[in-house]
């Protein structure tokens, strides 16, 4: 039954230090370690969703995602993707800038039919420091529903949940969505 089965690749993107390494171990080991380091890699992790056996391939970069726009190994995940993880942290403006522009770089290159329903999730992390926050959830909110993305805060650190949720979030829409070509 091959329609109970999904497979989507993922990437994770945002600027350095925003938590993608810890948003993807979350999901991967329920953990968050503290400290990750400078790998490559690409992890698969399945799961069920809505009685669906999912399996996510997901590719966690170390390098900032400023840099590498515009260079081929960034062309490359944007081709090979399903789904964008597109994260930035609430203590960071600097990092939620940098997912606005993502966004648009993202749209121009997948010509998604439904582009109200991008498979792209933006993902303010380390809500935990919300004492220290810079970027308001609405004005996030408000960047999501103007460019057709789901929106969701979470915090790798305190909260498994909220982590699991925002990618099953996401496996929805990447169902949903249709590309053009
Ligand atoms: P990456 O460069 O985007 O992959 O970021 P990392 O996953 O390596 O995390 C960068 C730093 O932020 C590490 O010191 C993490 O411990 C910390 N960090 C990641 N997520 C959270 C979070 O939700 N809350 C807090 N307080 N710290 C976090």
């Amino acid at each position: 039954a091959d329609s109970l089965k999904m497979d989507a690749n993922i990437v994770v993107m945002g600027t350095e230090s925003v938590g993608k390494s810890a948003l993807t171990v979350r999901l991967l080991t329920r953990r968050f370690i503290g400290e990750y380091g400078d790998i490559e890699s690409i992890y698969s992790h399945s799961f069920m969703v809505d009685e669906r056996r999912t399996t996510l391939n997901i590719w966690d970069s170390p390098c900032s995602e400023d840099l590498s726009v515009e260079t081929s190994l960034f062309e490359k995940k944007v081709q090979w993707a399903d789904g964008f993880v597109l994260v930035y942290s609430i203590c960071d403006r600097a990092s939620f800038n940098s997912v606005s522009r993502l966004i648009q770089t993202i749209k121009s290159t997948k010509d998604y039919l439904n582009a109200d329903k991008a498979p792209i999730v933006v993902v303010g992390n380390k809500r935990d420091l919300h004492h220290r926050r810079t970027v308001l959830s609405e004005e996030a909110r408000l960047l999501a529903l103007n460019t057709g993305c789901h929106f969701c805060e979470v915090s790798a650190a305190e909260n498994y949940h909220s982590v699991l949720m925002m990618f099953h979030g996401l496996v929805g829409r990447i169902k949903g969505a249709k590309l053009t070509t």
